[in-house]
């Protein structure tokens, strides 16, 4: 379905919507209207553990879960299929701002549309890895995207996770978290999910992908991978999904009263 060449063109009109994620009712959402229109900020490097924290703590609040390395993801996408060179900046920042993208839910599962595809399972492909950070290190991309993420977020109830949405995109978020790990175990996780998505690789080659990554991220001159000062660091080298949600949880409870 998204093997078509596809242009900017054909997607003329600016269009950007995150739909809440529907979970069960749990505890967590009966008791949290004091954390109702609240901003959560999850942040850190690539494999620690942050899309799926943040997904299953918004799971858990009843928020809106805002992926913005999926948003990079796909204006990388759109980029190699439309023909555009990860270098021009100029034509990369344009298609940021006009490309219609949406955050869909469907069977509990976060999609990602680009237009009428479904570029769910592509954007995490080896491809659109390799050329991520160079795209998302333009200055035109990360504007026009930031501009979109603070208006996908202007009702509150959101967790929003990337590596600058504690620094740039949401400097007021009512928390601030950063999560951490070494680099095999975030290589080991990038694995399995690779494998879950049918996509072939080795720990080793993870490892090497993510300290480039790290590198590529920390180094560069636009939004660098940065801790917040007032970021809480939460390292899960050694925590399990279900416990690194529990303790940001948690945490979540001690700092919003
Ligand atoms: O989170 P994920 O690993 O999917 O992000 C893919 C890439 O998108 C990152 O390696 C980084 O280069 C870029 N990114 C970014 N700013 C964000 C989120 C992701 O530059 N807020």
């Amino acid at each position: 379905m998204t093997s078509r060449r596809v242009l900017p063109t054909e997607f003329p009109v600016a269009n950007h919507r995150a739909i809440p994620y529907h979970a069960p009712m749990t505890d967590d959402k009966l008791n949290l209207s004091k954390l109702k229109g609240k901003i959560i900020a999850i942040d850190g490097p690539a494999g620690s553990g942050k899309s799926t924290t943040a997904r299953l703590v918004a799971a858990r609040l009843g928020y809106t879960y805002l992926d913005t390395g999926a948003m990079y993801r796909a204006v990388t996408w759109f980029a190699l299929k439309s023909g555009i060179d990860p270098s021009d900046g100029d034509k990369l920042g344009e298609m940021a701002r006009t490309m219609q993208f949406e955050f869909a839910t469907e069977a509990e599962v976060n999609r990602v549309l680009v237009g009428e595809y479904d570029v769910t399972t592509d954007i995490r492909s080896p491809e659109v890895t390799l050329h991520v950070s160079e795209v998302s290190a333009h200055k035109s991309v990360r504007v026009a995207m930031v501009a979109r993420q603070q208006q996908m977020a202007k009702e509150g109830s959101i967790v929003a996770e990337g590596r600058d949405t504690t620094t740039v995109v949401f400097p007021q978020a009512d928390i601030k978290i950063y999560l951490d790990a070494n680099t095999r175990t975030r290589a080991e996780r990038r694995l399995l999910d690779l494998k879950g998505m049918g996509i072939d690789s080795s720990v080793e080659e993870q490892e090497a992908d993510i300290i480039r990554r790290d590198k590529y991220d920390s180094e560069r001159t636009n939004s660098p991978l940065t801790k917040a000062s007032d970021a809480h660091i939460v390292d899960t080298s050694n925590l399990t999904i279900e416990g690194q949600v529990d303790k940001i949880i948690a945490l979540i409870h001690s700092v919003i009263k």
